[in-house]
């Protein structure tokens, strides 16, 4: 029997929520497993779940989240239309960096996520998905001010994908300059996005 697109992310988001692979799950309020249309054709990956994310189990619902809504919605992208997820589930302490531990617990639940949905661009939101999607991809990666902005053909698990790589809207928030940064990639999005037809005409005016 073959499992819909769906059903692969119900049962993928219900093994997340009871997750304890790490140490992450013990200080938690909840994990947040990433939300958004199984047909996706494009995939947004974050970091970690924020304050607001462990309260609300929900992906980008903070201040960073809103920002990343206006980058969206000036792209003509709706974001139920798409897949909003992190690189780890659940909130590390005071917000601090994801560690390699943790990150090779929880990535797996990604990847299952990558092959449910078989996106056909991932956008990369900062150092640390843009460093693992970049491994992934076989890519050399040393900081995403140098990757950052460029379109990366490439297969990941067997899913032939554009890999975008951009900055994390919370940089935005406490620096004018990565908000200028960020604004301008989500143009050279769009504009492939448009030209691949992923967005209809009438976004382009
Ligand atoms: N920052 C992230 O990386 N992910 C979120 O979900 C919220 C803030």
């Amino acid at each position: 029997m073959t499992l819909s697109r769906k059903e692969l992310l119900d049962i993928i988001a219900s093994e997340i929520v009871v997750c304890i692979k790490c140490r992450l799950s013990k200080t938690r309020k909840n994990a947040v497993p990433g939300e958004g249309s199984p047909d996706s054709q494009i995939m947004f990956i974050g970091e970690g779940p924020g304050q607001r994310e462990d309260v609300e189990g929900r992906p980008f619902v903070g201040q960073a989240g809103k920002f990343l809504e206006t980058l969206l919605s000036e792209t003509c992208l709706v974001r139920d239309d798409n897949f909003i997820c992190n690189i780890v589930r659940c909130r590390p302490p005071s917000n601090r960096q994801p560690l390699p531990d943790e990150i090779r617990a929880c990535t797996p639940y990604l990847d299952r996520q990558i092959r449910a949905i078989q996106p056909k661009v991932i956008v990369t939101l900062g150092n640390c998905s843009t460093g693992y999607i970049f491994s992934k991809a076989g890519l050399s990666f040393s900081s995403i001010t140098q990757v950052h902005g460029r379109l990366y053909e490439k297969s990941i698990l067997h899913v032939t994908v554009t890999v975008f790589p951009t900055f994390h809207p919370a940089a935005a928030l406490y620096n004018a300059k990565y908000k200028e940064k960020l604004i301008e990639d989500f143009q050279v999005l769009k504009s492939e996005l448009l030209k691949r037809e992923f967005l209809s005409r009438s976004a382009s005016h």
